[in-house]
């Protein structure tokens, strides 16, 4: 099977346009869309997410682990206690527990696919005391939104 990308969008056929998730305030402008759902004998989900201009991805952790490559424009992302200036095409492992966000930097949208699990445990976000902590590195209490 072969899902033709829409020359000039980062669009495919037969591939919805998503919500990132389902509701909250603690991401922007950002939409999801599923390239491969998992077969048994391939147990993982290939998504492509694309944040606008302005807009980030939700601050994070999990067990499961990420892998990401961003295809379109240029963003950031914390991993873990670093925050990472992304260029195309770069590979980027998210580990296990690790908290990650990501944003668009620049005037075009940032689209990045991302490979998870088929089977993988519900994200967590911050509590109260794990955000200060988090906010301790000045660094890290700049680039984050919650
Ligand atoms: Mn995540």
């Amino acid at each position: 099977m072969t899902l033709h990308k829409h020359q000039g969008q980062f669009t495919w056929d037969q591939v919805n346009i998503l919500k990132y998730k389902e509701e909250g305030t603690h991401f922007k402008d950002i939409t999801r869309q599923i390239l491969f759902a998992g077969q048994p004998d391939l147990p993982c989900q290939w998504r492509y997410f694309e944040i606008a201009p302005g807009g980030h991805s939700t601050l994070e952790r999990h067990h499961h682990l990420h892998v990401v490559m961003p295809i379109r424009g240029a963003g950031q992302a914390l991993v873990g206690t670093e925050i990472l200036a992304l260029t195309l095409f770069d590979v980027v492992h998210i580990p296990s527990l690790a908290w990650h966000q990501f944003r668009a930097t620049g005037s075009e949208p940032f689209g990045f696919l991302c490979l998870v699990p088929a089977e993988r445990d519900r994200p967590e976000r911050p509590n109260a005391g794990q955000l200060e902590d988090l906010k301790r590195e000045p660094n890290i209490a700049r680039f984050i939104r919650v």
